[in-house]
């Protein structure tokens, strides 16, 4: 059987469930690289230039650590999902970049996603990728519907039910559901929202356990998944008009919404180095101290992020909020 192997990095959390369901459905068995290590963090930090982002350094070790565990690494070039819509250069050069570094890679299969060059060009490229497998066109027809499907009901599990990549993945895969937040929420002191790009709030090596550590303080945490596609689009185009980077409506469209519907405070996570991410970040930070009504802070992640450091700004937002809250409390008696 084919092993194919997925870095546990950047797209994974957007896209784990359409890829695995396609993989399987043509006989081949998909291998997953473990959550973000030290050593994976060093080993993607050693191949590239220091000023490369974290996501892509860390995306980079866990290919790495798949090099010699499966026959092909899948990292498809996803320039654009939406029409005049655009995905960050890094992701465009992904595949070559990859190529280019690691050189004891395995192969890497490789796709372009460009739905601005039409229907035509985006089943090519899914009928050359099933190739590898398959030459029969039935089949890849059957496997990309039922990918589709996967994908479909992955986001609407995580909307639906409030849950994050990670929760949605582990019950698709037949995990059995953590015990979750339901401890937490009999007794929640705040509501904060997290926005910011799935690689960098799911990834709990590289953001220490963000969003553990407000659930141990006993907030509930709403992520940009729990809302749906159309809450997502009105508050982008609410506040921006209309979205230019692919992944904007995870950052201004969750902030956007937000900030509008009574969370107790946002938390934006965002990577050093970013340029996306400084701009679309930046409008909600704007629109935050307009409205003045929801506490804002912004967290920006590199590979020399100190635990304390975060512990601390958490820590003192925290505080912040939960003070607001009494004193709102005591006003209402
Ligand atoms: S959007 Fe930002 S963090 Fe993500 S890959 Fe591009 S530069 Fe890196």
């Amino acid at each position: 059987m084919i092993r194919i192997g997925i870095p546990r990095a950047l797209l994974y959390y957007e896209y784990y469930p359409v890829w695995k369901r396609f993989f399987e459905e043509l006989g081949a068995e998909v291998v997953v690289s473990p959550p973000t290590t030290q050593d994976m963090m060093v080993s993607g930090s050693s191949r590239v230039v220091a000023d490369t982002c974290l996501p892509v350094k860390v995306f980079l070790g866990h290919v790495l650590y798949l090099v010699g565990k499966c026959d092909y690494i899948f990292i498809p070039a996803i320039r654009s999902v939406k029409s005049k819509v655009y995905n960050c250069s890094k992701f465009l050069g992904l595949p070559d970049m990859t190529n280019a570094v690691i050189p004891e890679s395995p192969p890497i299969l490789d796709m372009d996603v460009d739905v601005n060059k039409g229907k035509r060009k985006l089943y090519q490229a899914i009928y050359q990728l099933g190739r590898h497998f398959t030459w029969n066109p039935f089949k890849v027809r059957q496997a990309s519907l039922a990918a589709w499907q996967a994908h479909l009901n992955y986001h609407e599990l995580m909307s639906s039910h409030n849950l994050t990549p990670p929760q949605a993945i582990e019950i698709i895969s037949g995990i059995p559901e953590a015990e979750a937040n339901s401890s937490y929420l009999s007794s929640t002191r705040a509501t904060i929202a997290i926005i910011g790009h799935p690689y960098l709030l799911y990834d709990e090596h590289i953001n220490h356990r963000f969003i553990s550590r407000l659930e141990q303080a006993h907030n509930r945490v709403l992520t940009p998944e729990m809302l749906s596609a159309e809450e997502l689009q009105l508050a982008t185009a609410r506040l921006v008009g209309r979205a230019y980077w692919t992944y904007e409506e995870e950052v201004v469209g969750a902030g956007g919404h937000y900030l509008q519907n009574g969370v107790d405070g946002i938390i934006g996570i965002m990577a050093f180095g970013c340029g996306p991410d400084s701009l679309m970040m930046d409008m909600v930070r704007r629109q935050a101290s307009r409205l003045k009504t929801t506490p804002f802070m912004s967290l920006t992640l590199e590979e020399h992020t100190a635990e304390a450091g975060i512990v601390t700004r958490l820590e003192a937002f925290l505080d912040m909020i939960y003070r607001k809250r009494r004193i709102q409390a005591e006003s209402c008696r």
